[in-house]
């Protein structure tokens, strides 16, 4: 067990500032003795998920494509206290720095008290899988509220975003910080990767569709790693709506009872049904009422069980160790089991709005395992889809697309 000392960041502030001044001082005599301290690095870097981080094409003609370091760890390993200064992000394409941006030392001081305060809130281990605080820290992890860190204390930096040109390869981290022993520099690299999927998926619904919600780092799937790359797809009619009437009714909504069709061959390996549908909005409720009153029922569902938020599910998993998601379900709908072998085109479900759900729509992801929590989302394309001036799309979608698929017969 690590030992950890009474939490004193606040009134450390100030000495916080003579440390820096006595470290200023001792830092020629430092230099003048070289590396007279070359044990093992005093900060210990980790980032989740754990692996390369998987690049989205935003616009491949033009090979621009972004990044997202979900979370990345910093922890003090010495028994001395040692101040985090700063933070800095490198784009490397074949070992060239071409993009740098730094966290400065105030940004950290700003946000590590709110980062404390959400941990002592139990906000880290309720979406444990979204900001891998366990993974980092251990369960017994302990943010610091300010930049100086004693031992065994963490910061957390948490939804790096990153625009990318070119083929960049490494996103390397360098965090800088300050110890009674000197400079501490410590570095990781992380591979980027622009993942090319494994298995061949077509799009898992049949006629017109619209993206509503796909990659994109303005969408809420891509700041939680499994559902990167999801994709939200409604439909929409002649009105411009997602419904016909008032929307008042599941039934009302014209992608609700549509079927849902595999995406690729593979073995169902996870299932669901028996969920009821969501609640919808109020004819006469504002989104800001309906949003806030869905929030807190995507709580109490996290809270309950985490795995409910995609109500009625299917999980296959392909040839070569992918698996799709379809989400949200209807009730009743499920025409598969665990185990059953299935072909492309063949339909597991129907669109329904059960879990944790706006209105009725399909929610579709990739993953490199089967654990809907902790699985990594990997980006994919679909074959033979068509976009709205009908020529075939061979990119990765995205929010604001509109599809057509007539590969199911
Ligand atoms: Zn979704």
């Amino acid at each position: 067990m690590q030992s950890f000392r009474p939490n004193n960041e606040m009134k450390s502030l100030p000495r916080a500032l003579n440390f820096w001044l006595f470290a200023l001082v001792i830092l020629g005599a430092w230099a003048a003795i070289g590396s007279a301290d070359a044990s093992e690095p005093a900060l210990e870097l980790r980032v989740f998920p754990d692996g390369p981080i998987y690049a989205y094409q935003s616009d491949p003609a033009r090979q621009r494509s972004n990044i997202v370091l979900h979370s990345l760890g910093v922890t003090n390993l010495a028994s001395d206290e040692i101040e985090v200064s700063g933070v800095t992000f490198s784009l490397l394409e074949e070992g060239v720095v071409t993009q740098i941006t730094t966290i400065g030392a105030d940004e950290i001081s700003q946000h590590a008290p709110s980062y404390r305060m959400a941990q002592q809130m139990g906000t880290f281990q309720r979406f444990d899988s979204v900001f891998g605080f366990t993974p980092l820290f251990g369960e017994g992890g302990r943010l610091s509220s300010a930049r100086v860190l004693s031992e065994g204390r963490s910061l957390i930096f948490l939804s790096q975003y990153f625009s990318l040109n070119g083929n960049v390869d490494v996103l390397r981290v360098e965090v800088m910080a300050i110890s009674q022993n000197g400079p501490v520099t410590t570095a990781l690299d992380i591979p980027v990767v622009h993942y090319d999927p494994a298995a061949q998926y077509t799009f898992p619904l049949n006629g017109s569709w619209f993206v509503n919600v796909g990659p994109n780092h303005f969408s809420h799937h891509r700041w939680s790693q499994n559902s990167e790359f999801a994709i939200d797809a409604i439909r929409v009619g002649r009105n411009g709506r997602a419904f016909a009437s008032d929307g008042q009714s599941v039934e009302d909504f014209y992608a609700f009872g549509a079927p849902v069709y595999a995406a690729a061959e593979g073995v169902v390996v996870a299932a669901m049904d028996g969920i009821g549908p969501a609640p919808l909005k109020g004819v006469d409720e504002s989104f800001d009422d309906f949003f806030a009153r869905m929030s807190a029922r995507q709580s109490d569902l996290f809270a309950e069980d985490p795995l409910l938020a995609a109500g009625n599910f299917v999980i296959i998993e392909h040839e070569g160790g992918e698996h799709s998601v379809y989400g949200h379900l209807r009730q009743g709908s499920l025409q598969v089991a665990v185990g059953d072998r299935v072909l492309p085109g063949m339909q597991l479900g129907e669109i329904g709005n059960s879990g944790n759900s706006l209105e009725p729509h399909l929610h579709f992801q990739v993953m490199l395992g089967a654990d809907r929590m902790w699985s990594r989302g990997v980006p994919v394309i679909f074959q033979g889809l068509a976009g709205r001036d009908s020529d075939v799309i061979t990119r990765q979608l995205r929010s604001g697309d509109f599809v057509f698929s007539n590969h199911v017969e």
